[in-house]
């Protein structure tokens, strides 16, 4: 059902803001904003009904780090691929999402550029697009991951710089702190008010302490993709685990998908870093609520054969998994049924923690009067019963 009604009267459910839960509450919306939030019914003159049907109303899902999902990658080239990721994301709750870029050839990231521009100005029934992410290439080798070694190196200002000039879109980017030049990277980062996002590293917790002093605040998929305690002569250094933990300071995104991360690893990081600093990410690639067999890691031009089994992709090898193949609902219900994290906190990590990590939460993130009107209905089990975006009944 498409809506083209300004007034939204949303009643008779669970709400979630997320820092409360109000029983029997209401939801009015107006002209894609929020404009109550409301104990019991309330006469609201002109709106459409929805029956929430005692289910959850809960804020949108936000998803700061995905590539992808329904059989397209962001890389593909075609604005269809970011429509068509974005719908499949939007029916599992997410609405809005940072499509991701994978360390490829500068003129398939510039290309896709241009067709994310396009992509969002015709995009009405899908998640919402937030801005950019880039992955790489500026990465350690040892810690490539399923990034494609070719392309991987130290950072330079000028290719930095050349790739800035060809896109305002640009929200976040990741990179290793270690390397030569990183630091100038991600105070040049902040600067552009890009978040500079630590991933794909061999650092020590020393050279972490570096980076938050050159603006890095923000780790990418905490433990993949990342070092953990080395020994050098025998004496022991942290790496970025460890530093995780340590540094208050540094926000932490994860792989929740209930395969990247086993239960133990996802209970020790909520107790740790707790829900108002860890993110849950799909890091989705385009096997994304599609079923089991081959796919492609990457762009359908450029990308790498994988094997999507078990719940998640791998390389052909079965040496590492090559993304996961999760959408934001099966996040929180992991975290609850696995971690074992109460409703409201599993909410919060995917609502308002990923917007303040972006610096979007003046309008996205909560339920609170003045925000876009991004909601979604949901039942005990996570199932998804309806998404608004922007105060558009999507499904
Ligand atoms: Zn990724």
């Amino acid at each position: 059902m498409n809506s083209k009604n300004k007034r939204l009267k949303i009643i008779n459910g669970r709400v979630i803001t997320p820092f409360r839960l109000i029983e029997n509450g209401t939801i009015l919306i107006d002209d894609g904003k929020i404009v109550c939030i409301c104990d019991g019914d309330i006469d609201y003159p002109g709106a459409q009904d929805i029956d929430a049907k005692n289910n959850y109303i809960s804020p949108g899902f936000i998803d700061i780090h995905t590539h992808g999902g329904g059989g397209y990658d962001f890389m593909d080239g075609t604005a269809e691929a970011f429509l068509g990721a974005a719908k499949m994301h939007a029916l599992h709750g997410t609405t809005a999402l940072v499509p991701t870029t994978l360390t490829s050839e500068i003129d398939d990231l510039l290309n896709t550029f241009s067709v994310y521009k396009q992509a969002k100005k015709e995009n009405t029934e899908g998640a919402q697009f937030l801005g950019l992410h880039l992955e790489g290439p500026y990465f350690s080798m040892s810690q490539k991951g399923a990034q494609d070694p070719r392309y991987i190196r130290p950072p330079k200002k000028e290719e930095y710089e050349a790739i800035l000039s060809h896109s305002d879109d640009i929200i976040r980017w990741s990179a290793a702190p270690e390397l030569e030049g990183a630091a100038e990277f991600g105070r040049e980062m902040v600067k552009k008010g890009i978040l500079p996002a630590i991933g794909h590293t061999d650092a020590t917790s020393d050279e972490v302490a570096e980076a938050l002093e050159n603006g890095y605040t923000h780790l990418t998929h905490l433990y993949s993709g990342m070092s953990g305690v080395m020994r050098r002569n025998a004496f022991r250094y942290a790496g970025v685990i460890e530093s995780a933990f340590l540094y208050d300071q540094l926000t932490v995104e994860i792989i929740a998908d209930g395969i990247h991360l086993p239960p133990s690893l996802l209970q020790l990081i909520y107790k740790q870093k707790g829900p108002s600093r860890i993110a849950l990410i799909t890091d989705s690639m385009r096997g994304a609520g599609m079923g089991s067999g081959e796919s492609i890691l990457g762009g359908l031009k450029d990308g790498m054969k994988v094997i999507i089994e078990d719940g998640v992709a791998k390389l052909l090898d079965r040496s590492a998994f090559a993304g996961s193949v999760a959408t934001t609902d099966l996040l929180v219900r992991n975290m609850i049924h696995l971690a074992g994290v109460p409703l409201l906190h599993a909410i919060q990590m995917m609502t308002i923690t990923p917007a303040q990590i972006c610096r979007i939460d003046d309008r996205k993130g909560s339920l609170t009067i003045g925000k876009d009107a991004d909601v979604i209905i949901f039942d005990d089990n996570i199932q998804i019963k309806t998404t608004i975006i922007n105060g558009r009944v999507i499904s």
